[in-house]
Protein backbone atom coordinates (compact mmCIF):
# COMPACT_ATOMS: atom_id res chain seq x y z
CA UNK A 1 0.00 0.00 0.00
CA UNK A 2 2.74 2.48 1.12
CA UNK A 3 4.72 1.60 -2.10
CA UNK A 4 2.05 2.06 -4.15
CA UNK A 5 0.81 5.87 -2.97
CA UNK A 6 4.39 6.94 -2.93
CA UNK A 7 4.47 6.02 -6.54
CA UNK A 8 1.10 7.54 -7.50
CA UNK A 9 1.48 10.80 -5.30
CA UNK A 10 5.05 11.53 -4.69
CA UNK A 11 6.99 10.40 -7.50
CA UNK A 12 7.31 12.54 -10.57
CA UNK A 13 10.69 13.32 -12.68
CA UNK A 14 13.63 14.91 -10.93
CA UNK A 15 15.85 16.48 -14.24
CA UNK A 16 17.22 18.18 -11.21
CA UNK A 17 18.76 15.53 -8.77
CA UNK A 18 21.00 12.17 -9.93
CA UNK A 19 18.32 9.99 -8.43
CA UNK A 20 15.10 10.73 -7.16
CA UNK A 21 12.46 8.82 -5.55
CA UNK A 22 12.72 4.93 -4.81
CA UNK A 23 15.63 4.31 -3.62
CA UNK A 24 17.31 4.47 -0.03
CA UNK A 25 18.77 7.83 -0.47
CA UNK A 26 18.45 10.59 -3.37
CA UNK A 27 21.59 11.75 -5.14
CA UNK A 28 22.50 15.22 -5.45
CA UNK A 29 25.24 16.94 -7.03
CA UNK A 30 25.31 20.50 -6.13
CA UNK A 31 26.88 23.47 -8.46
CA UNK A 32 30.22 23.32 -8.39
CA UNK A 33 31.58 26.51 -5.78
CA UNK A 34 27.74 26.51 -4.04
CA UNK A 35 27.30 26.31 -0.46
CA UNK A 36 24.15 24.20 0.16
CA UNK A 37 21.53 26.04 2.42
CA UNK A 38 19.10 23.15 4.37
CA UNK A 39 16.23 23.77 6.22
CA UNK A 40 13.47 21.77 7.80
CA UNK A 41 10.16 22.73 8.80
CA UNK A 42 7.33 20.85 10.57
CA UNK A 43 3.41 21.52 10.43
CA UNK A 44 1.02 19.45 13.28
CA UNK A 45 -2.49 19.38 13.07
CA UNK A 46 -4.07 20.98 15.65
CA UNK A 47 -0.87 23.29 16.04
CA UNK A 48 -0.23 24.71 12.54
CA UNK A 49 -3.76 23.89 10.80
CA UNK A 50 -6.80 22.47 11.34
CA UNK A 51 -8.85 19.31 10.27
CA UNK A 52 -11.25 21.07 8.20
CA UNK A 53 -8.17 23.11 6.28
CA UNK A 54 -7.88 22.26 2.53
CA UNK A 55 -5.40 19.93 1.45
CA UNK A 56 -4.39 21.52 -1.79
CA UNK A 57 -3.59 24.57 0.59
CA UNK A 58 -1.79 22.23 3.00
CA UNK A 59 0.10 21.16 0.00
CA UNK A 60 0.73 24.73 -0.95
CA UNK A 61 1.61 26.39 2.76
CA UNK A 62 4.21 23.12 4.04
CA UNK A 63 6.31 23.86 1.29
CA UNK A 64 5.91 27.41 0.99
CA UNK A 65 7.01 28.06 4.31
CA UNK A 66 9.70 26.19 4.09
CA UNK A 67 11.00 27.79 0.92
CA UNK A 68 10.69 31.10 3.24
CA UNK A 69 13.66 29.89 5.14
CA UNK A 70 15.73 29.66 1.97
CA UNK A 71 14.51 33.23 0.54
CA UNK A 72 15.14 34.11 4.26
CA UNK A 73 18.74 33.08 3.34
CA UNK A 74 18.84 34.12 -0.52
CA UNK A 75 19.16 30.79 -1.36
CA UNK A 76 17.98 29.18 -4.86
CA UNK A 77 15.64 26.33 -3.99
CA UNK A 78 16.78 23.18 -5.46
CA UNK A 79 15.50 20.09 -3.86
CA UNK A 80 13.24 18.68 -0.95
CA UNK A 81 12.17 16.04 1.12
CA UNK A 82 8.96 15.32 2.69
CA UNK A 83 8.00 13.05 5.84
CA UNK A 84 4.25 12.53 5.98
CA UNK A 85 2.05 10.83 8.96
CA UNK A 86 -1.17 10.28 8.14
CA UNK A 87 -4.19 8.58 9.91
CA UNK A 88 -5.06 6.82 6.84
CA UNK A 89 -4.37 6.06 3.27
CA UNK A 90 -6.87 9.07 1.69
CA UNK A 91 -6.52 9.19 -1.84
CA UNK A 92 -8.52 12.27 -2.82
CA UNK A 93 -6.89 14.02 0.63
CA UNK A 94 -3.42 13.04 -0.78
CA UNK A 95 -4.42 13.80 -4.56
CA UNK A 96 -5.04 17.59 -3.30
CA UNK A 97 -2.48 18.14 -0.95
CA UNK A 98 0.15 16.66 -3.99
CA UNK A 99 -1.57 19.03 -6.51
CA UNK A 100 -0.89 21.96 -3.79
CA UNK A 101 2.91 20.73 -3.24
CA UNK A 102 3.90 20.01 -6.86
CA UNK A 103 2.39 23.34 -8.04
CA UNK A 104 4.72 25.77 -5.43
CA UNK A 105 7.36 23.43 -5.94
CA UNK A 106 7.07 24.33 -10.08
CA UNK A 107 6.60 27.69 -9.34
CA UNK A 108 9.93 28.06 -8.10
CA UNK A 109 12.01 25.60 -9.04
CA UNK A 110 12.31 22.41 -6.49
CA UNK A 111 12.42 18.65 -6.68
CA UNK A 112 10.52 16.18 -4.17
CA UNK A 113 13.52 13.58 -4.16
CA UNK A 114 12.71 11.69 -1.23
CA UNK A 115 10.76 11.31 2.16
CA UNK A 116 8.91 9.33 4.55
CA UNK A 117 5.25 7.66 4.54
CA UNK A 118 3.68 6.38 7.70
CA UNK A 119 0.87 6.44 9.61
CA UNK A 120 0.04 8.36 12.27
CA UNK A 121 -1.51 11.78 13.70
CA UNK A 122 -1.67 13.98 10.46
CA UNK A 123 2.24 15.70 10.26
CA UNK A 124 4.30 17.02 7.85
CA UNK A 125 7.89 17.60 8.13
CA UNK A 126 9.51 19.15 4.82
CA UNK A 127 13.49 19.46 4.46
CA UNK A 128 14.71 21.43 1.72
CA UNK A 129 17.89 22.46 -0.34
CA UNK A 130 18.94 25.23 -1.73
CA UNK A 131 21.92 26.82 -3.26
CA UNK A 132 23.62 30.15 -2.56
CA UNK A 133 27.26 31.35 -3.13
CA UNK A 134 30.10 31.47 -0.51
CA UNK A 135 29.89 34.11 1.67
CA UNK A 136 26.38 35.70 0.01
CA UNK A 137 23.90 33.71 2.53
CA UNK A 138 21.67 36.40 4.33
CA UNK A 139 22.36 35.22 7.35
CA UNK A 140 21.18 37.19 10.84
CA UNK A 141 24.32 38.23 12.22
CA UNK A 142 25.75 41.02 9.67
CA UNK A 143 23.37 43.76 11.16
CA UNK A 144 25.08 47.09 11.76
CA UNK A 145 24.46 50.13 13.28
CA UNK A 146 22.72 52.94 11.39
CA UNK A 147 21.75 50.26 8.55
CA UNK A 148 18.08 50.54 7.38
CA UNK A 149 14.97 47.99 8.59
CA UNK A 150 13.50 46.91 5.31
CA UNK A 151 9.70 45.20 5.48
CA UNK A 152 8.68 43.16 2.23
CA UNK A 153 4.61 43.20 1.31
CA UNK A 154 2.24 43.83 4.05
CA UNK A 155 2.19 42.33 7.19
CA UNK A 156 -0.35 41.83 9.75
CA UNK A 157 -2.88 40.06 7.55
CA UNK A 158 -2.53 36.63 8.16
CA UNK A 159 -3.24 37.62 11.87
CA UNK A 160 -6.37 39.36 11.02
CA UNK A 161 -7.30 36.23 8.92
CA UNK A 162 -6.92 34.05 11.95
CA UNK A 163 -8.59 35.63 14.13
CA UNK A 164 -11.61 35.85 11.55
CA UNK A 165 -11.11 32.02 11.31
CA UNK A 166 -11.40 31.33 14.74
CA UNK A 167 -14.62 33.63 14.96
CA UNK A 168 -12.66 36.19 17.32
CA UNK A 169 -14.09 39.12 14.92
CA UNK A 170 -16.84 40.02 12.33
CA UNK A 171 -15.82 40.63 8.93
CA UNK A 172 -17.65 41.37 5.79
CA UNK A 173 -17.25 38.22 3.07
CA UNK A 174 -15.67 40.85 0.64
CA UNK A 175 -12.86 41.64 3.24
CA UNK A 176 -12.21 38.46 4.28
CA UNK A 177 -11.51 37.19 0.81
CA UNK A 178 -8.39 40.13 0.85
CA UNK A 179 -6.73 38.53 3.84
CA UNK A 180 -7.44 34.95 3.91
CA UNK A 181 -5.10 33.81 0.72
CA UNK A 182 -2.60 35.58 3.39
CA UNK A 183 -2.91 32.65 5.77
CA UNK A 184 -3.65 29.85 4.17
CA UNK A 185 -1.71 30.49 0.51
CA UNK A 186 1.43 32.62 1.84
CA UNK A 187 4.24 33.56 -0.72
CA UNK A 188 7.41 32.72 -0.01
CA UNK A 189 9.78 35.61 -1.13
CA UNK A 190 12.18 33.57 -3.17
CA UNK A 191 12.82 35.84 -5.77
CA UNK A 192 13.65 38.48 -3.20
CA UNK A 193 16.03 36.80 -1.17
CA UNK A 194 18.18 36.08 -4.31
CA UNK A 195 17.97 39.36 -5.00
CA UNK A 196 19.67 40.98 -2.43
CA UNK A 197 22.63 38.85 -2.06
CA UNK A 198 25.47 41.48 -1.42
CA UNK A 199 22.92 44.11 -0.60
CA UNK A 200 21.07 43.10 2.80
CA UNK A 201 23.42 42.79 5.59
CA UNK A 202 20.72 40.13 7.27
CA UNK A 203 17.43 38.48 6.57
CA UNK A 204 14.70 37.03 8.24
CA UNK A 205 11.81 35.74 7.29
CA UNK A 206 8.56 36.60 9.04
CA UNK A 207 6.85 33.65 10.51
CA UNK A 208 5.88 34.75 14.38
CA UNK A 209 5.52 38.13 14.01
CA UNK A 210 7.59 41.52 13.14
CA UNK A 211 9.15 41.95 16.35
CA UNK A 212 9.88 38.54 17.30
CA UNK A 213 11.97 37.90 14.26
CA UNK A 214 13.54 41.25 14.39
CA UNK A 215 14.47 40.58 17.64
CA UNK A 216 16.55 37.37 16.04
CA UNK A 217 18.62 39.53 13.99
CA UNK A 218 19.85 41.79 16.77
CA UNK A 219 20.38 39.25 19.32
CA UNK A 220 22.81 38.02 16.50
CA UNK A 221 23.99 41.30 15.25
CA UNK A 222 24.45 42.30 18.90
CA UNK A 223 22.76 46.01 17.72
CA UNK A 224 19.42 47.45 18.69
CA UNK A 225 16.78 49.07 16.35
CA UNK A 226 13.86 51.72 16.44
CA UNK A 227 11.21 50.92 14.27
CA UNK A 228 8.39 53.68 13.31
CA UNK A 229 4.75 52.40 13.51
CA UNK A 230 3.35 54.52 11.14
CA UNK A 231 5.88 53.21 8.33
CA UNK A 232 5.05 49.25 8.75
CA UNK A 233 3.07 48.32 5.89
CA UNK A 234 -0.17 47.18 6.22
CA UNK A 235 -3.69 46.59 4.66
CA UNK A 236 -5.91 49.49 6.06
CA UNK A 237 -8.63 46.99 6.61
CA UNK A 238 -6.43 45.90 9.81
CA UNK A 239 -7.17 49.54 11.09
CA UNK A 240 -10.47 48.88 10.32
CA UNK A 241 -11.60 46.33 11.37
CA UNK A 242 -9.56 46.13 15.37
CA UNK A 243 -9.23 48.81 17.81
CA UNK A 244 -6.05 50.69 17.91
CA UNK A 245 -4.51 48.74 20.17
CA UNK A 246 -5.23 45.32 18.74
CA UNK A 247 -4.20 46.54 15.63
CA UNK A 248 -0.93 47.42 16.53
CA UNK A 249 -0.19 44.23 18.61
CA UNK A 250 -1.75 42.51 15.10
CA UNK A 251 0.98 44.38 12.99
CA UNK A 252 3.97 44.46 15.43
CA UNK A 253 3.53 40.54 16.55
CA UNK A 254 0.67 38.81 14.03
CA UNK A 255 3.07 35.55 12.55
CA UNK A 256 2.57 33.89 9.26
CA UNK A 257 2.81 36.34 7.02
CA UNK A 258 6.06 34.77 5.90
CA UNK A 259 7.10 38.57 4.78
CA UNK A 260 11.24 39.34 4.65
CA UNK A 261 13.06 41.69 7.24
CA UNK A 262 16.40 42.73 6.41
CA UNK A 263 18.59 45.40 7.05
CA UNK A 264 20.58 46.50 4.79
CA UNK A 265 23.19 50.13 4.29
CA UNK A 266 21.22 53.39 4.03
CA UNK A 267 23.94 53.85 1.47
CA UNK A 268 22.33 50.85 -0.71
CA UNK A 269 18.74 52.12 -0.91
CA UNK A 270 18.79 52.29 -4.59
CA UNK A 271 20.05 48.95 -4.66
CA UNK A 272 17.20 47.84 -2.15
CA UNK A 273 14.47 49.51 -4.75
CA UNK A 274 16.19 47.49 -7.59
CA UNK A 275 15.91 44.34 -6.34
CA UNK A 276 12.34 45.15 -4.51
CA UNK A 277 11.96 45.66 -8.10
CA UNK A 278 13.64 42.50 -10.21
CA UNK A 279 11.93 40.70 -8.07
CA UNK A 280 8.32 42.35 -8.27
CA UNK A 281 7.70 42.82 -4.70
CA UNK A 282 7.24 46.20 -2.63
CA UNK A 283 9.48 47.17 0.13
CA UNK A 284 9.34 49.37 3.05
CA UNK A 285 11.96 50.86 4.98
CA UNK A 286 10.48 51.30 8.17
CA UNK A 287 13.42 51.83 11.10
CA UNK A 288 16.60 52.06 11.52
CA UNK A 289 19.58 49.83 13.52
CA UNK A 290 20.96 51.46 16.41
CA UNK A 291 24.02 51.07 18.87
CA UNK A 292 22.62 50.31 21.52
CA UNK A 293 20.61 47.39 22.16
CA UNK A 294 16.87 47.20 22.86
CA UNK A 295 13.88 47.44 20.38
CA UNK A 296 11.90 51.00 20.15
CA UNK A 297 8.87 51.29 17.94
CA UNK A 298 7.69 55.13 18.18
CA UNK A 299 5.31 57.06 16.65
CA UNK A 300 5.71 59.32 13.91
CA UNK A 301 6.77 62.20 15.90
CA UNK A 302 9.39 59.43 17.42
CA UNK A 303 7.77 59.27 21.03
CA UNK A 304 7.62 55.84 22.21
CA UNK A 305 5.03 53.32 21.49
CA UNK A 306 3.92 50.95 24.31
CA UNK A 307 3.98 47.06 22.48
CA UNK A 308 2.48 43.97 24.33
CA UNK A 309 4.48 40.88 23.49
CA UNK A 310 7.35 40.50 21.07
CA UNK A 311 6.30 37.27 19.35
CA UNK A 312 4.57 33.87 18.93
CA UNK A 313 5.82 31.90 21.54
CA UNK A 314 5.53 28.20 20.59
CA UNK A 315 6.31 26.88 24.02
CA UNK A 316 4.28 29.62 25.71
CA UNK A 317 1.08 28.57 27.89
P1 LIG B 1 13.05 3.12 3.30
O1 LIG B 1 12.44 1.91 3.92
O2 LIG B 1 14.38 2.87 2.66
O3 LIG B 1 13.02 4.31 4.20
P2 LIG B 1 10.62 3.94 2.06
O4 LIG B 1 9.74 2.81 1.78
O5 LIG B 1 10.35 4.76 3.29
O6 LIG B 1 12.12 3.46 2.04
O7 LIG B 1 10.61 4.91 0.82
C1 LIG B 1 10.83 4.43 -0.49
C2 LIG B 1 11.25 5.57 -1.36
O8 LIG B 1 10.17 6.51 -1.43
C3 LIG B 1 12.46 6.35 -0.86
O9 LIG B 1 13.19 6.77 -1.98
C4 LIG B 1 11.86 7.53 -0.14
O10 LIG B 1 12.72 8.64 -0.17
C5 LIG B 1 10.60 7.77 -0.98
N1 LIG B 1 9.49 8.35 -0.21
C6 LIG B 1 8.81 7.83 0.82
N2 LIG B 1 7.81 8.62 1.24
C7 LIG B 1 7.87 9.72 0.46
C8 LIG B 1 7.13 10.93 0.39
N3 LIG B 1 6.11 11.19 1.23
N4 LIG B 1 7.49 11.84 -0.53
C9 LIG B 1 8.53 11.60 -1.37
N5 LIG B 1 9.24 10.48 -1.37
C10 LIG B 1 8.94 9.55 -0.47
MG1 LIG C 1 11.30 5.19 5.00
Amino acid sequence: MEFDLIARHFTRATPGAVLGVGDDCALLAPTPEMQLAVSTDMLLEGRHFSPQDSPAGLGHKSLAVNLSDLAAMGATPRWATLAIALPEANDAWLTAFARGFFRMADQHGIELVGGDTTRGALTLSITVIGEVPPGQALRRDGAQAGDDVWVSGVIGSAALALAYRQGRLFMEQIDAAKVLPALYLPTPQVALGIALRGIATSAIDISDGLLGDLWHILERSRVGASLEFAALPTLPLVKNYLHEAVARDCVLAGGDDYELCFTAPADRRDAVAAAAQSAGVAVTRVGRITDEPGLAVTDADGRPLPFDHIGYDHFAA
